[in-house]
């Protein structure tokens, strides 16, 4: 499997990796480069560097997801006065987000739906816009499972896409933008060749291979729908700390709350909109005290729903791209996606044997 299997991308070069220095240079030419580096003993992060070696080729997962660039954790969207109402645009920095893997494309794409579709959101248009992501392969680790979502082959959101075929990188472009870097960054640049693309080729079959994580994700509605009354529900529910962690680390979570501050004389204040998380006790909480979803239980059906396909209909897309980011931040173990599919399936596949001999 290879990310040129789409139709759109148009061309193929080779890197010497020995040359990368160079091809740093010419990113951060564009604007400011952020990449994964190594923040703790087990963790990366985007971060701004200013040097190739600052970046952690290697790092699987991020903590955040590389949303945060499109979509900051909080963001003043208004202010105002006594003589106004005034929309709120910050000076935007031409980021160049260098190593995105295709779990994160995948969520990129899924946002990119979600904020441009019926009345675009400006904010985050306006950030997405003043970007050039660069796509990055990788091999998978035991948490992941983006093979499951169909999310494993980088399909769209990158200008540019490097996968690492041993002593070179394979570079295809996707987008004008990726076409007119890849004409600045000529001179370092060689075409592919036949070999090369046996080698992009082998790559992506030996990765294919390599998952050792995932599910059938092929009857997932029924499963969800048939097994909403399961007990495995009220097992996680008590174990569950409705702490949220696992939604701002989601790549494709995008509640907010809207949050005004005035000042003290209520002369002028702002409105920012902040992450929220579908998992704290009172995101479903309307006036009257009523709460539509008081539970953990409540919450945690909600939030798997929506992953996994509460989205087919309006997007014809699942919302989990399989990144295992959720099950390494949570600190109670229980979110799990895999392990919890898996036995809601053993368990629906057990009712309809049942049936079928009944
Ligand atoms: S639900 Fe979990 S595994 Fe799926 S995309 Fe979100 S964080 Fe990643
Ligand atoms: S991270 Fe785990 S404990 Fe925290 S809200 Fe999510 S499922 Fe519950």
């Amino acid at each position: 499997m290879s990310v040129s299997s789409e139709k759109n991308v148009q061309k193929s070069f080779t890197l010497p990796k020995s040359d990368f220095d160079q091809f740093f240079t010419l990113l951060a030419q564009m604007g400011t480069v952020y990449a994964a580096v190594k923040v703790s003993e087990q963790s990366f992060a985007f971060r701004a560097v200013t040097s190739a070696k600052q970046i952690a080729f290697d790092a699987i997962r991020t903590i955040l997801p590389p949303k945060k660039f499109f979509y900051p954790p909080s963001e003043t969207l208004i202010t105002y006065d006594k003589d106004g109402i005034y929309e709120n645009e910050p000076e935007l920095e031409f980021k160049v987000i260098f190593g995105v893997h295709p779990c994160d494309l995948a969520g990129l794409g899924i946002m990119d739906k979600i904020f441009s579709s019926g009345h675009a959101d400006s904010h985050y248009m306006r950030q997405r816009e003043a970007s050039f992501v660069i796509g990055h392969s990788c091999m998978p680790d035991k948490h992941c499972f983006c093979q499951s979502m169909g999310s494993d082959c980088a399909k769209s959101g990158y200008d540019i896409f490097l996968t690492d075929i041993d002593s070179d990188y394979f570079i295809e472009a996707l987008t004008p933008a990726g076409d007119q870097f890849i004409a600045l960054a000529q001179p370092i640049l060689a075409g592919a060749t036949d070999k090369d693309h046996e080698r992009n080729h082998h790559f992506w079959e030996t990765r294919s291979a390599a998952f050792t994580n995932g599910f059938n994700s092929s009857n997932l509605k029924v499963t969800m729908e048939g097994e909403w009354d399961n007990k495995l529900w009220d097992e996680l529910g008590e174990r569950c700390l409705s702490c949220g962690s696992c939604t701002p680390v989601c790549p494709t979570c995008y509640c907010f709350d809207l949050v005004d501050i005035a000042s003290l004389n209520n002369d002028s204040g702002s409105r920012k909109r902040e992450w929220d998380s579908c998992q704290f006790t009172g995101f479903a909480k309307v006036n009257g005290d009523f709460n539509f979803r008081p539970t953990p239980v409540d919450r945690l059906k909600f939030w798997y729903r929506h992953k996994l396909h509460g989205f087919d209909d309006a997007y014809a897309d699942k919302t989990c791209v399989g990144c295992g980011r959720c099950t390494v931040s949570c600190p109670s173990g229980i979110d799990d996606i895999v392990a919890v599919v898996k036995a809601l399936q053993v368990s629906s596949a057990a009712k309809t044997s049942e049936g079928a001999d009944a």
